[in-house]
């Protein structure tokens, strides 16, 4: 391999590849050639950001409401973030797990913290969401097979979760198409209907091992539950002797206005990821006491990146200004009168969501239409179903900025609803 010699500090990966005044088409086609088809082809090259403002390969403007799903929750290029992760990298990179650094003890205090854990709480670190999952899963096993001689061999999820693409977290995960292509999956998951109590109370006894809920259902829709179930999952969990497990990967962190979604109950465990880094990839796994914090003995799990200095420091800056920014409130209220301005719209049928996870459903089967004329017209949204759009965007959006979408939405369900035809 041949070094560019020009190259020095400053240069752009852009740059480096020689890709400079290549636009969209021509990049997408050399995408299709060498990436893997899983993702199919991307909407657009995206080659530089501000705030919640992104730019693609041809300069055409965007205005970002999906954080890239849930994770860029200080916008693009936040001067804080690049800061701390620039000065991070300049110092002190990676390090194994051999060794640890200031900003990975700081970040698990942090987070042990800000969940209101109680004595004897411990943080795992991973560096995605499906990874803190694999991580509650092995906690689970542990769990069953500990307890009671290896008796609680089932593990419950909900219908429609969504819990992570690796193996374990997708025998947790709902969708069949996901799933099915890649069985013989880890055993012992079933599924429960979401929101139903009954369900919850005939499946939950002394054979189950761990329970995994995300507080609300982010890629089936943005759906929560009727209230109280989080409460009855505590309690019936409890009872049984299961772990509760709170997937918070899309919900954590600021999302929902709280810093957690499931603030009020406790856990016996909790995973992160999206959000917590800010953009730069993370992922976590708290453990709630020092009975589920042991069941993971030396040796028995491990990782290579996560918790790395750069990683950490980035969800150190991002935390340290979701809590200077205020944004937890400024998230409340933003949320809030987007609800309403949607709730407005007469083909919207119903709002859903809390803080800046917003799930709306349309009169038409017509979202992934609406998505394409939106993207056209400089928005990114995103359709989790053929009737439901998405909203997750960084948490430092305006009021205004997201008005402008619903001004627009109109005219882009006119557009979209005419091309279904
Ligand atoms: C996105 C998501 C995951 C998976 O996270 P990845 O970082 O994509 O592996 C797991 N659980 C929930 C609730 C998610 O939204």
């Amino acid at each position: 391999m041949s070094q560019n010699p020009t190259a020095t500090a400053g240069t752009s990966a852009t740059e480096l590849a020689g890709f400079e005044g290549l636009h969209n088409q021509e990049l997408l086609g050399r995408y299709n050639q060498s990436l893997m088809g899983v993702f199919g082809t991307p909407q657009r090259v995206l080659v530089r950001g501000s705030g919640c403002t992104v730019w693609d390969a041809d300069g055409k403007e965007y205005l970002d409401l999906l954080g890239g799903i849930a994770v860029n929750a200080l916008g693009h290029a936040h001067p804080l973030l690049t800061s701390v992760v620039s000065s991070q990298l300049a110092t002190l990179g990676h390090v194994s797990n051999f060794f640890t650094s200031p900003s990975q003890i700081a970040l698990a205090e942090k987070l042990l913290g800000l969940s209101a854990a109680p004595a004897g709480s411990k943080v795992f670190f991973a560096n995605s969401g499906t990874e803190a999952l694999e991580a509650a899963f092995k906690l689970a096993r542990r769990h069953g097979n500990n307890d009671a001689g290896g008796k609680r061999g089932r593990i419950l999820a909900l219908e429609n979760a969504f819990h992570g693409r690796t193996m374990g977290a997708l025998a947790l995960t709902w969708k069949q198409a996901y799933r099915e292509p890649f069985e013989p999956l880890p055993g012992g998951v079933e599924h429960i209907p979401a929101g139903d109590a009954d369900a919850l109370r005939a499946a939950v006894d002394e054979t189950v091992a761990a329970v995994f809920i995300e507080p609300i259902q982010g890629e089936a829709g943005v759906r929560g539950y009727p209230a109280g179930y989080l409460e009855l999952a505590r309690e019936l969990t409890r009872e049984a002797g299961a772990l509760l497990v709170f997937d918070e990967v899309q919900t954590g962190v600021g999302r929902t206005g709280k810093w957690f979604a499931s603030e009020g109950v406790l856990p016996d465990a909790m995973t992160l990821a999206k959000g917590l880094g800010g953009g730069f990839p993370i992922g976590a796994m708290i453990t709630f006491g020092p009975d589920v914090s042991t069941l993971l003995g030396t040796g028995q799990h491990g990782t290579t990146f996560g918790g790395n200095p750069v990683a950490t420091a980035a969800a150190l800056a991002t935390l340290h200004t979701i809590e200077s920014q205020q944004l937890l409130v400024h998230v409340r209220q933003t949320g809030q009168a987007i609800r309403e301005a949607l709730s407005g719209l007469d083909f919207v049928t119903e709002v859903r969501g809390e803080g800046l996870l917003i799930g709306f459903d349309l009169a038409a089967e017509a979202a992934p239409a609406l998505v394409q004329r939106a993207l056209d017209a400089g928005f990114i949204v995103n359709s989790t179903g053929p009737a439901t759009v998405r909203l997750a965007p960084p948490l430092i959006v305006t009021a205004e900025q997201v008005q402008r979408f619903v001004d627009a939405l109109p005219e882009l369900y006119a557009a979209a609803t005419k091309e279904e035809k």
